[in-house]
């Protein structure tokens, strides 16, 4: 789940390495992150509960009482970590957020092993280096800073470190911890994954700020039919009648719908490009149709930030080479846009399927969460701290066709924000994919980043 940009024209100075942390807490980051990748917490066949248990020992060794660390979830295998690092209580916790799942990887579908931590050419490579375990290691590293630096916070820092991101049900870590220990992560905000730094050649383009983000519903379709010999078959078949609602849901686009974060994301987009671009922009955040057409095709994550997208993602059927098929269903994973509704989504499937044999449910919970308010104290945090560790680039406001925990957070009324500084080109996204990866030096840029905004956030200002 990536927002891809169109490149603006924005010269970026490199980043000034005095502003690294010192050289112990570099390590400290990259021993928890190798450790933290080398734990195969793939969501169906791996445990989150070693990932919890080794950041618990990390905190204990520390000085970290045992009295604020927390480890527990919906299932043995299934747990999160929470600690609490305290401040003066001036204001209400600050929550950071990032999970300790990753998407599965198989060793033979990549050129190394996934779940070994490998340094090679500059980046580090691993399932999980950029979703999310980076995240997850640099909030304890940095936290483990803080404490050893004697740094007095306004209010607590909290981190969690939970479940079940990707693979979501019933032991999603958010979800159980709000459900059954919101005293835990209660917070005025919260900062997560979901946003991240746009680089293109090497050039840093934007440090992007999730505020808002698109809600998943999963539709089952199913067809069912009696059947018989495959020796005489019949016009009446059940993947023959998927087939063709399949190939008429693959030729519908949903109509395109601004918002107020796209809107605000167009108009700062029209100041740092140029040439038609700059103009189509422009008329996007005053909501030219032809405009946002022609942006929606430029490529399929700006397509999917202006519309409810829904794709066949599974098919199964049949139940033998010789018998027509009883059954022939299919998922259809929909990105719906926050202000549309599950209900719009599902009518307008079954109108576009047109077929009535083929049944549409949907598939388990939908969580929907509001936008997160532009909180006038974050962003003037971010803008600052970006500002003065990569002096030119634009903090955008950005809402993701993908969806994390955030939703959950938003839904329970904990705004909440997708903020990382870890800069990735553009064109080189490998989350959930083959050989993913991190640049090395973005992830101690990103580090450097969480530690000066965590600290300014939780500071008087
Ligand atoms: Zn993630």
């Amino acid at each position: 789940m990536r927002q891809l940009l169109l490149i603006p024209l924005v010269l970026s100075t490199c980043f000034a390495a005095d502003n690294l942390p010192p050289p112990a807490d570099r390590l400290l980051a990259r021993a928890i992150f190798k450790q933290l990748i080398e734990i195969k917490s793939g969501f169906t066949t791996g445990s989150t509960t070693p990932v919890a248990e080794a950041i618990a020992a990390r905190l204990k060794a520390a000085g970290f009482p045992a009295v604020d660390i927390f480890v527990g979830g919906a299932a043995p295998h299934k747990a999160n970590l929470v600690v609490r690092y305290h401040g003066s209580g001036a204001h209400k916790p600050l929550l950071l957020l990032a999970h300790s799942d990753v998407v599965e990887a198989k060793r033979e579908d990549w050129s190394m092993e996934p779940f070994l931590f490998t340094e090679r050419d500059g980046y580090f490579y691993g399932r999980g280096t950029s979703d999310d375990k980076a995240q997850a290691a640099v909030w304890i590293a940095n936290l483990i800073r803080y404490k050893r630096e004697g740094f007095k916070p306004n209010r607590d820092i909290i981190v969690a470190i939970t479940a079940d991101e990707e693979g979501g049900g019933p032991f999603n870590g958010a979800d159980w911890l709000i459900k059954n220990h919101r005293a835990l992560i209660d917070a005025d905000f919260c900062l997560n994954e979901g946003g991240w730094g746009e680089m293109s050649n090497g050039r840093h383009i934007s440090n992007d700020v999730q505020v808002s983000e698109k809600f998943v519903a999963n539709f089952r379709l199913e067809v069912h039919n009696r059947g018989g010999h495959s020796s005489m078959p019949i016009a009446d078949n059940a993947a023959y009648h998927l087939a063709a609602a399949l190939d008429r849901l693959a030729h519908y686009a949903f109509p395109i719908r601004t918002n107020e974060v796209t809107r605000a994301y167009a108009e700062r987009m029209a100041k740092i490009q140029t040439g038609s671009l700059a103009d189509d922009f422009r008329k996007a955040a005053t909501g030219d149709p032809d405009a946002l057409q022609r942006i929606a095709n430029a490529n399929p994550a700006w397509n999917a930030t202006l519309r409810t997208t829904c794709v066949a993602t599974q098919l199964e059927g049949g139940h033998a080479m010789n018998a027509l098929p009883q059954l022939a269903a299919a998922t259809v994973n929909c990105r719906i846009l926050p202000d549309d509704t599950v209900e719009n989504v599902q009518s307008t499937l079954e109108r576009v399927l047109a077929d009535k044999e083929v049944k549409i449910k949907i598939i388990g919970e939908v969580q929907h969460g509001p936008a997160s308010p532009l909180r006038p104290d974050l962003m003037s945090a971010l803008n600052r701290t970006t500002d003065s560790l990569w002096p030119s680039v634009p903090v955008l406001p950005i809402m993701v066709p993908g969806a994390t925990d955030g939703l959950y957070f938003r839904a329970a009324g904990i705004p909440t924000y997708g903020v990382q500084g870890f800069f990735m080109e553009r064109d080189d996204v490998r989350a959930h994919g083959r050989d993913e990866r991190m640049p090395i030096n973005s992830f101690y840029e990103g580090q450097t980043f969480l530690y000066q905004l965590v600290k300014t956030l939780s500071s008087s200002q």
